[in-house]
């Protein structure tokens, strides 16, 4: 093990998962930490400061919830939700609480490891870092110059469309809520005004996508949000 190798916090109650998480996230050179309650976590997430978190929302203690509240009052540590839970209430009220992401179990390893790799990146990212350029495939968003790009061919886009594809820029890789989106481009009167962003999503995606049914970049999130794919296929 490196010195360097990114710290994972897992707090989670079933010890048969952290023990796969443990030996899945160990071999990849990743340091594990653990902790079975959401008391634990969060001083052991005060006491020896991970990278990342992987949280369960069923803790036998405390609820998931109220441990992220607690985290957030002090860290901006990626957390990511591992969840048995289906109900997307759960998720999306894990998400607005200040989650970054989620998989649900069972979950795939590849796309586990996939997730933390995105929030990390972005975590050791310092803002005005980088030449605010972003790419992901043909998909060419240039946020200084406000300029967005398929290939050669520019994108038109409105000053709210703009707006709206800055802000998937901003957590490219991560899932974003209806809130999240709604409140970062209508402000926080406006977040129950879903069918906006029903309508904005649908005219960013005529003009960003080959294939509208078929989004490659912006992804839905069904019942949660969306997700700007890095990484198209
Ligand atoms: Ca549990």
């Amino acid at each position: 093990m490196t010195s360097n190798a990114p710290v994972v916090l897992i707090i989670e109650d079933d010890p048969p998962i952290r023990r796969f998480l443990r030996a899945t996230l160990g071999a990849e050179g990743y340091s594990l930490r653990e902790a079975a309650t959401g008391e634990a976590g969060v001083i052991e997430a005060a006491s020896h400061p991970p990278d990342i978190v992987l949280l369960d929302l069923g803790l036998p203690d405390v609820d998931g919830l109220n441990v992220i509240q607690r985290l957030r009052s002090w860290s901006t540590v990626p957390i990511i939700i591992i969840s048995a839970r289906r109900k997307e209430g759960d998720m999306v009220a894990a998400l607005d609480t200040g989650a970054n992401d989620y998989v649900t179990k069972p979950f795939s390893v590849l796309e586990l490891k996939s997730r933390i790799r995105v929030a990390l990146r972005y975590s050791q990212q310092s803002p005005g870092e980088g030449n605010g350029v972003f790419t992901a495939g043909d998909l060419t968003v240039d946020l200084a110059h406000r300029h967005v790009t398929i290939g050669q061919r520019e994108v038109l886009l409105t000053r709210l469309e703009f707006k709206l594809l800055a802000i998937f820029v901003k957590y490219a890789g991560n899932v974003i809520t209806h809130r999240q989106l709604l409140e970062e481009v209508w402000g926080p009167k406006n977040t129950d005004a879903a069918n906006y962003l029903r309508v904005y999503i649908h005219q960013l995606r005529r003009k960003v996508e080959e294939d509208p049914a078929r989004p490659k970049y912006l992804l839905t999130e069904s019942g949660i949000g969306y997700r700007l794919q890095t990484d198209p296929k």
